[in-house]
């Protein structure tokens, strides 16, 4: 028997799982290792944050995703390295070697070297981040009702959302509504003028990369939510009480929530890759790696550019990536050369609350409830289970009429910081 060739995933999330999708359709021996057995759909992540969608609402078992498709093989384990001269990966637990090897580990926040910021600003980049940044708000609510002190009561109810790109932007919106909505009835005794929001953003506009006229069109809807926006708010420093901008402004402070950026996911052992300063690896047009053509990069783990711009880490960019570098290998396979990825942008879509998004679909640009419609019918297209779109269709319905989030939960109490 003619042994199959071996392809190892790292990674079941955008780029890992589209890839395995489509290698699943030849006779290559699949192993997608991931540490956690479930794919998480980020779009919607600051729903969980902002009480609005439950954590299983948004994420699925890989293995129901992968079911059926026999020669895949599911592996929960971390990765902490990669052997490329004896082409092997290695988890915590065992070695896989492979013939081909796709890493699409994704990413992890970049504090840029901002002091405090990585110790004591709230990322949100995991479901567990999401979590943790939910309890601590409402843990700032249910404080803030006994809080006698004046000056520590403002610390407690002043938030900043760092970095207004459209992380920045669609959880100011969500969590403004969560405040002036739900959260004015829960905590009905708090003189609720005491509140201040604000979502600081380095630049001078909002949502970089994107038309001018959805950047004003979000800035104003933002500030009509109640969101103090602040643009070139430059921070240079977080501590455990405050934010401080580079103009000397201090904002007294117990919730700094980091969306400002991101860079490659680390790999704990040193792999013979090119990895750069953002923690990205630069790969050849085809995706691979220039000193190992058996392996490819997707997703937020590949440095992409198009027109000597770096593209923007977006889950359409690691679907395609994945896709490509499959098909990549499944080329090599039959003895012909890799082609090159082309990226197929659709556009960008961006929630800002309910009624209300910037869409721009192939240069047509869309603002306010038309666009907030198409932005819900991409989301649900895209989320991954039949169930999942219909526990989040009821969910944003609740809430739509009801003004109501379903998920205040405090689970865990998060130590002081
Ligand atoms: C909060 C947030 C909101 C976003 N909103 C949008 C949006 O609205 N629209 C959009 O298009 N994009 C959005 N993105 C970006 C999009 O989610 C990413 O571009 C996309 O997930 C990248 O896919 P990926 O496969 O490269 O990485 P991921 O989807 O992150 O998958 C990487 C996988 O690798 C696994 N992994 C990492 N390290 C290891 C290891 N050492 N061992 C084993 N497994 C490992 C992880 O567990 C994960 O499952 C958002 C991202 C975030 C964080």
């Amino acid at each position: 028997m003619t042994e199959h060739p071996k392809v190892v995933i790292v990674g079941a999330g955008f780029g890992g799982l589209w890839a395995a999708r489509e290698l699943a359709r030849s006779q290559a021996d699949i192993t997608i290792l991931d540490r956690h057995n479930y794919h998480n759909f980020f779009p919607l992540l600051y729903q969980v944050a902002a009480a609005e969608l439950e954590p299983e609402d948004i994420i699925y078992p890989v293995r129901s995703i992968l079911r059926g498709k026999k020669q895949i093989r599911v592996v929960v384990d971390r990765v902490t390295g990669v052997d490329t001269i004896n082409k092997r990966v290695n988890t915590l637990n065992r070695t896989f070697p492979y013939d081909y090897l796709i890493l699409a580990l994704g990413s992890t926040p970049r504090f840029f070297g901002i002091e405090g910021a990585a110790e004591y600003a709230l990322p949100l980049r995991t479901i567990e981040d999401a979590i943790a940044v939910r309890n601590h708000i409402l843990l700032r609510f249910e404080r803030a009702l006994y809080e006698t002190d004046a000056e520590k009561r403002s610390r407690m109810l002043t938030f900043a959302i760092i970095g207004g790109g459209a992380t920045g932007v669609e959880f100011a919106g969500a969590l403004a509504e969560l405040i002036w909505g739900p959260l004015s009835k829960d905590y009905s005794s708090l003189d609720f003028n005491e509140i201040r929001f604000m979502l600081l953003e380095a630049s001078d506009y909002l949502l970089p990369g994107v038309h001018e006229k959805l950047q004003k069109y979000t800035l104003k809807r933002l500030r009509n939510m109640g969101v103090d926006v602040r643009l070139g708010a430059i921070v240079i420093q977080v501590t455990p009480e405050s934010v401080v901008l580079k103009d000397g402004t201090v904002i007294p402070l117990e919730t700094a929530i980091w969306t400002a950026g991101v860079g490659g996911a680390p790999l704990p052992e040193k792999a013979d890759l090119q990895i750069l300063k953002n923690g990205q690896v630069s790969v050849l047009p085809t995706l691979q790696v220039k000193e190992h053509p058996e392996i490819y990069i997707a997703g937020d783990f590949a440095h992409v550019e198009k027109d000597g711009h770096p593209i923007p880490m977006v889950a359409p960019l690691a679907m395609q990536e994945g896709q490509t570098a499959a098909k990549n290998i499944l080329r090599q396979i039959k003895g012909l050369g890799p082609l090159p990825f082309h990226y197929f942008d659709l556009g960008t879509a961006v929630a800002i609350g309910r009624n209300a998004a910037a869409v721009d679909l192939l240069g047509h640009l869309f603002t306010g409830f038309i666009a907030w419609i198409l932005w819900v019918g991409v989301s649900i297209y895209r989320l991954i289970g039949f169930r999942n779109k219909f526990l989040v269709l009821i969910n944003w319905a609740w809430d739509y009429l009801f003004f109501e989030r379903g998920v205040r939960l405090i689970v865990t109490v998060p130590e002081e910081r």
